[in-house]
């Protein structure tokens, strides 16, 4: 249930209110702040709640139950976008477009930190990278583990860019401690122990889609992070299971917009694990940004064809900086046609 105050109403009589909300009906009170408006959202069991008497409070504006199972990612708990913002400037869901750019898997350091450079020319505003690599076969390359983290922090220290790259266990959380956004992959989406653990750091996370998960069950795995206080998650669409062969996954681009709906998290796409190939990437990049994304995760790697993963839907740094410069003017052209 939220409960809409009025405006003009005093801290003192707000924090009566509250605590006889929880004292009377044995829940949990979330308060948000906006610039016009404060909003009070009740967790917990909120069916023996009376909304004749809610209403017929003073500081009442308006209630209304919320179906959603999801209530910290909710838009209707947190109407304004949420922002997210690294200890270094960068900001994720502000109105800029942020690009997310680099190898599948870290190599060695001579391919990181030539992609790093050439990444960032061509305007990328992270660097990504595997170090941890889940992949589908046992037998292919697992990625350089915990070197190739210290790989991504030289690349870090060469170029200024941020680093994001995919954690698979609790037990690695330590080790990430320097990353600057940390990966939960479409595999891991459910990990639960993994989410709840994330919860408790103060530190973005890169969700990606489950490769079978509704728009829902993927809100409720950020939930499982925002539960445990980070509130600090950034939705990554990147293809989802279909019947269709022609593409490695089916790209979801209605859930931009839907997330826009039922969330104030920031959500980017990811065009390349979604199509897995390359040649389709600009396409999608640009119809992501035209959808209304946050940003973009895209794979670029100096050899694709001997790369030791995802080489298909990697590409070359020449032709991401053609895709950079298309998506960033679109982007431009974006804002034009919205404020019209
Ligand atoms: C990746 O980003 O390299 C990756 C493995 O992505 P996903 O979890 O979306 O398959
Ligand atoms: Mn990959």
């Amino acid at each position: 249930m939220i409960i809409v105050i009025k405006q003009g109403v005093t801290k003192e009589q707000l924090s009566l209110f509250k605590t006889t909300l929880e004292e009377r009906f044995h829940v949990k009170v979330n308060t948000w702040e906006g610039v016009e408006s404060t909003v009070l959202g009740l967790i917990g069991d909120t069916t023996s709640i009376d909304e004749d008497w809610v209403n017929a409070q003073e500081v009442v504006e308006n209630l209304r139950r919320v179906q959603e199972p999801y209530k910290k990612a909710n838009r209707k708990f947190h109407p304004d976008n949420t922002i997210i913002e690294l200890p270094t400037g960068q900001k994720i869901g502000d109105g800029s477009l942020c690009i997310m750019a680099g190898p599948c898997s870290v190599e060695n350091e001579e391919q990181i930190n030539y992609v790093a450079e050439r990444v960032k020319a061509a305007g990328a505003t992270f660097l990504r990278g595997g170090a941890f690599k889940p992949r589908t076969s046992p037998y292919a390359f697992q990625g350089l583990k915990a070197e190739g983290l210290d790989l991504l922090k030289g690349a870090r220290k060469l170029t200024g860019l941020p680093i994001v790259t995919e954690i698979m266990r609790v037990s690695h959380i330590d080790m990430f401690e320097s990353v600057d956004i940390i990966q939960v992959g479409a595999r891991n989406m459910q990990n639960f122990e993994l989410l709840k653990e994330l919860g408790k750091i103060d530190k973005p996370i890169l969700l990606k889609r489950g490769l079978s998960s509704t728009i829902d069950e993927w809100l409720m795995s950020a939930e499982y992070i925002m539960a445990g206080g980070n509130n600090k998650v950034i939705l990554c669409e990147r293809g989802i299971r279909t019947f269709e062969t022609a593409t490695r996954n089916t790209l979801d681009l209605s859930a931009v917009p839907v997330i826009k709906s039922k969330s104030h998290l920031p959500v980017i796409v990811d065009p390349s694990h979604a199509t897995g190939k390359a040649a389709l990437v600009e396409t999608m990049a640009l119809a992501a940004v035209a959808a209304g994304a946050d940003g973009l995760m895209i794979e670029v790697h100096n050899d694709p064809k001997h790369a030791l993963s995802d080489g298909a839907q990697s590409l070359t740094p020449d032709q991401f900086d053609t895709v950079a410069r298309k998506v960033l003017t679109l982007h431009q052209t974006m804002k034009t046609i919205h404020q019209a």
